[in-house]
C-alpha cells in the first residue's frame, strides 16, 4: 500500500484537471483518482485507491470493458470509448444532472516502466471537448516532464547501484544481470561466450606498502587498460577488492584465449601511481559458456576454479576450465573436508630423518609429517601442508607437531638415545610463523612439555624469513634467546639480502637439496653449493645439505667443507619406533658410514 501512496504522489497534478482522470495499473488497481472524479463518481480517492477497479463497477466486466482496457496496456495508440460504455464507469446520477456524456477517450502514460496505465476522460458537456482535451494534454506534459525528471534520477541511482564507484567498470549487480541475459540468449541462439575471473597477483602488498590511495588509483589504471582491451560489446566489471570479471559474448575457445593473452600483454607495462611506477601482473581463470555451467552461479564457481588453477600454476597466467580440472576441484575439496577430519582421527604420524656430519656421526633428526589417509593411503606434505595453510588448519596441524616432537624427544633424552648436543628440527610454515599465537603456542608447549628447549630446532623457509625480514628478527631473537636453535630451510631458492641474513639469529644453512641433486651434472650449481658453504663459515653458520642420495655428492661436499648432510644416502625418514630402534642400536654400538646405507636402501 506504501508503494501505491508513493505512486498516487506523483499524479497529484491531476487533480487540476476539470476532467475526470484515474490511474489503474496493469492489474486493475487504482493508483490515482482524481478530485474530478471524487465529485462524478461520488466515491472518494481514499476509498478507491490500492483497491480493484471492477469492484466498484462490476458491470464492466459484462460490457467488455476490460478487455478493451487491457488492449490498451499493450498498445501505445490512444483508444476511444463510446459513450454507451462510458456509463458504466461513471454511474449516474452525475451531480447537478447536466452532464450528457458522449465519449470517453482513453490513452496509456508512454512508456510507463511499472506498467500503470493512465486513462483520461473527455465529457461532453457546457466545457467543450477540445478545451478538455487541451488541459488535458497540458496534464499529460507536465506529467510526461515529471516521468523524464523521474527517469533520470532512476539513471543515477542505476549508476550508484549497478557500477562501481572506483573504477566506474559494472559491478557485481549489473555483471550478474549481463551473465543472466548471456545464458538466456546462448539457450535460444546456442551461440557461446566466455566469462573470465581476473584476479591482480599481489595487489595487497601495493596496499600494504603504498596506501589505500595507491590502490585504488591502481584499480583504475588496470579497469581502464581492460576496457581498451576488449570489445564494446563484452562487459568489464569489478567484482571487489582486486578481482574482476570479463564477459566476451559470441566468443569460441581460440578468441578467449586471445583475448586473456591480451589481458596479461595489456597490464604488464608499469602503472604510474603518482611518482610511483609500480608493475602488476594477473591471473586468469577462463570459462567457456554453456559447457563451463549453465546457471550463474555454477558458471562463476567454473571461472572461479580456473583461475585458482593459474594462481596455483606460478599466477601471471590463464587457464581454462575444462571437465578435468573440475573431477580435479572436486577431489581436492573432498581431501579438504578429511583434513579437518585428520587430526581428530589420529591420522597423522611424524617420520624422523638423521642428519649426520662429515664423520658419519648422527647430530640430529628431522621430524617429517605424514597424513595416513583411511582410503587413499600415506600422503606426503607437500599435497596437504598447502591445503592446511590455504584452509587456516595449519595452526592446529603445526601445534601437534611441534607437541609430538617435542614429546619424542623428551622419550629419547630419557632414555639416553641422543647425544647431548644432538637436536630434532622441526619445520614451521610461513603462514604458522606470521601468525600472532606462534610464540605463545611454542612456550605452551614447551613448558607443558618440560622439554629444554636447546634440543629443539626450528627448520624455516628462507622465503618465510625473507616475506617480513624485520617482524621476523624480533621473533627469532626471542626463539634464540629461549635456547633453541634455527636453521634457514631450501636456502638458494629465494632472494636472501645478504644484510637480513647476517642480523638474523640463524644457527644454520640448509643448502637446497635441487643444488645438491645436480652435484656432477651442473657446474652452476655446483658453484652455487660452493658460495653458500663460503657464505655460511664466513658468517659462522653450519652448513647442512639435504637431498644427498649418491657417493659422488659426499665426495664433492665433503671437499667443499660442507659441515652436515642428510638424505637418502644415509636414512630415509623413518617412523617413530624405527627410528627409536635406530637411535638406540647407535646410540650402543656408535654408527659407520656403511651401517647407516644399510638404513636408507
Ligand atoms: P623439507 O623440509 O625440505 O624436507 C625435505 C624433504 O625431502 C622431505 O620430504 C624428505 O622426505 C625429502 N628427502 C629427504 N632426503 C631426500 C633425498 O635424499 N632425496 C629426495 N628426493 N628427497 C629427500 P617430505 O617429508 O615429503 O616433506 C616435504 C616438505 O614438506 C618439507 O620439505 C617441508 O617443507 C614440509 N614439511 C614436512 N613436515 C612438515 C611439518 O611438520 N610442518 C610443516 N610446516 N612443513 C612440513
Ligand atoms: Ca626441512
Ligand atoms: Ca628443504
Amino acid at each position: 500500500m506504501d508503494d501505491i501512496k508513493i505512486a498516487a504522489d506523483k499524479y497529484e497534478i491531476l487533480d487540476h484537471s476539470p476532467i475526470g482522470q484515474f490511474v489503474l495499473r496493469r492489474d486493475f488497481v487504482v493508483i490515482f483518482w482524481n478530485k474530478c472524479l471524487e465529485s462524478w463518481s461520488g466515491i472518494s480517492r481514499d476509498k478507491i485507491v490500492g483497491t480493484n477497479l471492477i469492484t466498484h463497477f462490476p458491470h464492466l466486466e459484462e460490457i467488455k470493458y476490460i478487455d478493451r482496457i487491457k488492449n490498451v496496456f499493450n498498445s501505445s495508440a490512444p483508444i476511444v470509448f463510446s459513450s454507451q460504455e462510458h456509463k458504466y464507469v461513471i454511474p449516474s446520477p452525475l451531480p447537478g444532472g447536466k452532464l450528457r456524456i458522449q465519449s470517453t477517450y482513453i490513452t496509456s502514460i508512454p512508456a510507463q516502466e511499472d506498467g500503470e496505465f493512465h486513462a483520461l476522460f473527455a465529457i461532453q458537456d457546457e466545457t467543450s471537448v477540445a478545451s478538455a482535451l487541451e488541459s488535458n494534454k497540458l496534464a499529460l506534459k507536465q506529467l510526461e516532464e515529471e516521468v523524464e525528471e523521474r527517469k533520470k534520477m532512476e539513471k543515477q541511482l542505476v549508476q550508484v547501484a549497478r557500477y562501481d564507484s572506483v573504477t566506474g567498470l559494472a559491478n557485481r549487480t549489473l555483471f550478474r544481470e549481463v551473465l543472466i541475459r548471456g545464458l538466456a540468449k546462448t539457450r535460444r541462439n546456442h551461440n557461446t561466450f566466455a566469462l573470465m575471473f581476473l584476479d591482480l597477483d599481489h595487489f595487497k602488498d601495493i596496499n600494504d606498502t603504498m596506501g589505500h590511495d595507491a590502490g585504488d588509483m591502481l584499480l583504475k589504471s588496470v579497469a581502464d587498460r581492460l576496457k581498451g582491451r576488449v570489445r564494446g560489446v563484452d562487459l568489464v566489471a569489478r567484482l571487489g577488492g582486486d578481482e574482476f570479471a570479463v564477459f566476451i559474448d559470441d566468443c569460441d575457445p581460440d578468441a578467449a584465449a586471445h583475448v586473456a593473452q591480451g589481458i596479461l600483454d595489456v597490464l604488464a607495462p608499469s602503472h604510474m601511481l603518482g611518482s610511483n611506477e609500480v608493475f602488476v601482473s594477473c591471473s586468469v581463470g577462463v570459462a567457456m559458456c554453456p559447457d563451463a555451467g549453465d546457471d550463474p552461479e555454477s558458471i562463476c564457481k567454473s571461472a572461479d576454479t580456473a583461475m585458482y588453477l593459474a594462481k596455483t600454476t606460478g599466477r601471471n597466467n590463464y587457464q581454462f576450465y575444462s571437465q578435468d580440472l573440475h573431477e580435479q576441484t572436486v577431489k581436492r575439496i573432498h581431501l579438504e573436508n578429511d583434513l579437518r577430519r585428520a587430526l581428530d582421527q589420529d591420522e597423522f604420524l611424524l617420520y624422523y630423518q638423521p642428519k649426520v656430519d662429515m664423520s658419519g656421526k648422527v647430530i640430529g633428526m628431522e621430524a617429517l609429517i605424514r597424513w595416513q589417509h583411511s582410503k587413499l593411503g600415506m600422503i606426503s606434505p607437500g599435497r596437504f601442508i598447502p591445503m592446511a595453510e590455504k584452509t587456516g588448519l595449519i595452526s592446529p596441524i603445526s601445534e601437534w607437531v611441534l607437541h609430538t616432537a617435542c614429546l619424542q624427544i623428551r622419550e629419547w633424552e630419557a632414555n639416553h638415545y641422543l647425544s647431548k648436543d644432538a637436536t630434532l628440527a622441526v619445520n614451521v610454515s610461513v603462514k604458522q610463523l606470521k601468525q600472532k599465537t606462534f610464540w605463545d603456542t611454542l612456550q605452551r608447549i614447551l613448558t607443558v612439555t618440560e622439554l629444554d628447549p636447546r634440543y629443539l630446532e626450528l627448520e624455516l623457509a628462507e622465503s618465510a624469513i625473507m616475506d617480513h625480514p624485520e617482524e621476523t628478527i624480533v621473533l627469532l631473537e626471542k626463539i634464540h634467546q629461549l635456547g633453541a636453535r634455527i636453521a634457514v630451510d631450501d636456502f638458494g631458492t629465494s632472494y636472501s639480502s645478504l644484510n637480513y641474513l647476517k642480523r638474523l639469529p640463524i644457527d644454520a644453512i640448509k643448502i637446497d637439496m635441487s643444488f645438491v641433486q645436480r652435484i656432477g651434472k651442473d657446474r652452476d650449481d655446483e658453484e652455487i653449493i660452493k658460495v653458500i658453504i663460503t657464505l655460511a663459515r664466513s658468517l659462522g653458520l653450519q652448513s647442512v645439505a639435504e637431498g644427498v642420495e649418491t657417493k659422488e655428492q659426499i665426495t664433492f661436499l665433503h671437499e667443499n667443507k660442507c659441515d652436515c648432510l642428510q638424505g637418502f644416502y644415509f636414512c630415509r625418514p623413518l617412523p617413530a619406533e624405527v627410528a627409536t630402534q635406530f637411535l638406540k642400536e647407535i646410540s650402543s654400538e656408535g654408527m659407520s658410514e656403511e651401517a647407516e646405507c644399510s638404513i636408507g636402501s
